[in-house]
């Protein structure tokens, strides 16, 4: 991943977060947060480079988010890993 895509995802971790807030307490899978990152005014279009797992309490990546990743203020919490994966919107 180049540096750029790397700040990119702390870059979005707020316009993320504001997006859940509806969805706090609710588990979603991977697709859903795809199409729901897609619609994100600005920053929609590099949804590939928004994943779920970049800003998890419990999911480590190197890439992952600054802010959040494997944190108390991580956006959501994985309960279940393959196809699909879920997530805990927190
Ligand atoms: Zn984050």
């Amino acid at each position: 991943m180049s540096k750029e895509a790397w700040s990119f995802v702390t870059e979005a971790h707020e316009p993320i977060r504001q997006l859940l807030i509806p969805f706090r307490g609710a588990e979603i899978t991977n697709d859903q947060w795809k199409e729901l990152v897609q619609n994100i005014p600005g920053i929609g279009a590099k949804w590939k480079l928004i994943q779920p797992t970049d800003h998890c309490s419990n999911v480590r990546n190197i890439a992952s988010c600054k802010l959040c990743a494997d944190t108390g203020q991580a956006l959501v919490t994985r309960v279940r890993r393959g196809k699909p994966s879920i997530f805990l919107v927190r």
